[in-house]
């Protein structure tokens, strides 16, 4: 079998059988993979600190039927920084979570290998981290195909400059003028915001994170996109608990 060799991001590691660990790797070439480190447990010399939740790591695997064979795995960049910030730890966590449980295995998609590395990158220095998640998940949830046009009424067709308050059904997958808003349900949006989630889908990926969600809608938007993903995979964030805990005034889902 011929070893491939890729930059990757560790997106989970569970202990497996007496002395290996199992990884989940998101990477540039093979999209998500998991694989299995012989005697990881047993033996640090091999994979030193590579296996740290979000490291980027160049690894080095062969292919069999079910898992790959972790050959080497080289730690790149620890991203330190978000290890002594608690509430930049958990966007970081949430990041890898979504990929972690959105993706399907072996699917390579450069771009959202590049998402989730840029993500990372931006959350080390720092600036509103919770913007940047927000910008990520966007973008993610195009990439992946769950976000809708949000470019007319799905009702009337008219388009967005001809309102100031839509509002979004995810459920539904649609957006709604003001004529035709059906229920309460749902996520409003002002056209401000429509005109950014357009931009943030048609930008050159590096070009993103100078975009900036306005304050008031920040935590209206992330509690709304959070609890619609939840409910997608049927099952909780562990990082949307620990952001409970830092922010308990912030209605975290
Ligand atoms: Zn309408």
């Amino acid at each position: 079998m011929i070893v491939q060799t890729t930059e990757a991001i560790v997106l989970q590691t569970q202990d497996y059988k007496e002395s290996d660990r199992l990884i989940t790797f998101y990477t540039k070439y093979g999209g998500k993979l998991r694989g299995i480190a012989k005697g990881a447990r047993r033996s640090r010399k091999r994979f030193v600190n590579a296996f740290e939740l979000f490291s980027l790591v160049d690894l080095s695997y062969r292919t069999t039927r079910s898992l790959v064979w972790i050959e080497a795995c080289k730690l790149v960049e620890p991203y330190l920084e978000l290890r002594s910030d608690l509430e930049r730890w958990a966007y970081a966590a949430l990041a890898c979570e979504v990929v972690l449980e959105m993706t399907p295995e072996a699917d390579p998609e450069e771009e959202l290998f590049f998402l989730l590395k840029e993500v990372l990158f931006h959350l080390v220095e720092g600036k509103e981290p919770q913007n940047l998640i927000l910008l990520f998940l966007l973008r993610f949830l195009n990439k992946t195909g769950y976000l809708p046009a949000l470019d007319r009424c799905s009702i009337c067709s008219r388009t967005l400059r001809s309102a100031v308050h839509w509002n979004w059904d995810m459920n539904q997958g649609a957006l709604f003028c003001p004529d035709h808003r059906l229920s309460s349900k749902g996520l409003s949006l002002d056209l401000g915001t429509l005109m950014l989630i357009r931009q943030l889908r048609r930008l050159p990926l590096d070009r993103i994170w100078r975009l900036h969600i306005s304050q008031d809608n920040k935590d209206r938007i992330f509690n709304s996109l959070v609890e619609w993903i939840c409910g997608q995979i049927r099952k909780d964030f562990k990082s949307l608990k620990l952001l409970g805990q830092i922010h308990p005034a912030q209605d975290v889902f």
